[in-house]
């Protein structure tokens, strides 16, 4: 039987991981955070040094960066930098403004395209992101671009921030959500914007159970 894509894009704190990993479970898909894979190349410029904005300096990294993702038993994604379990470590709030910095350049999106395009080929995957219905997926069955005002979404993450037990002020996570919107959907390669034939939801209003019902009933309608 064919693998099916289900293609998720949206800006940072839409609620992308949270409901993906749900859908993923219900159909019973392989969930791949990308923006996992770009937090871990963040962390490795970050220990090596490295300014994140420099795109030689960050390329130079790649022969040395081994990244892997691997499913536990749990059945979460995990992230390996050369063979270091590093999924706690990615996800501080610094890492996310690395991230941002590394995956504006050409050169790294391009080393991860094939490993991305690879686990859809054989898999089945609710895959979210930036660019996966525009760039690594242009093919993918259901296609669908996530959003919330940006309060909102300040709001969500600083309340999964405080659960982690690194709670951050909500003025300057809005900050770096803005900071991180703009840097998103205004850089030269690959920026965050909605696939033409992409389904728009956006959760403001809605609670998880909500935007989860809102997913499935887009998804129904196109795997029909
Ligand atoms: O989704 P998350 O916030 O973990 O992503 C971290 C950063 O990685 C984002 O700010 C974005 O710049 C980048 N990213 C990307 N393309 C993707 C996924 C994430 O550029 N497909």
């Amino acid at each position: 039987m064919k693998n099916v894509s289900i293609a998720i894009d949206g800006p940072s704190g839409a609620g992308k991981s949270t409901l993906a990993r749900a859908l993923a479970r219900e159909k019973g898909y392989l969930y791949v955070d990308t923006g996992a894979i770009y937090r871990t190349i963040g962390l490795s410029a970050r220990r090596a040094g490295a300014d994140p904005k420099d795109e030689a300096a960050v390329l130079a990294l790649l022969p040395d960066t081994h990244v892997e993702l691997r499913y536990g038993d749990d059945g979460l994604q995990h992230m390996l930098l050369n063979g270091e379990d590093v999924s706690q470590e990615i996800r501080l709030p610094e890492i996310s403004l690395y991230a941002s910095a590394v995956s504006a350049h050409p050169g790294v999106r391009a080393y991860l395209l094939d490993m991305q395009r690879e686990l859809a080929r054989t898999n089945s995957v609710v895959m979210d992101g930036r660019d996966i219905g525009t760039v690594v997926l242009p093919e993918a069955d259901v296609k669908i671009f996530l959003t919330a005002s940006a309060q909102e979404r300040a709001r969500r993450r600083c309340r999964e921030l405080e659960q982690r037990g690194t709670p951050e002020p909500e003025e300057t996570v809005l900050r770096e959500i803005v900071q991180r919107d703009w840097d998103d959907t205004h850089r030269a390669a690959a920026p965050l914007r909605r696939a033409e034939d992409a389904v728009e939801v956006d959760t403001t209003q809605l609670d998880f159970q909500g935007s989860l019902d809102a997913l499935l009933r887009v998804i129904g309608e196109k795997l029909k």
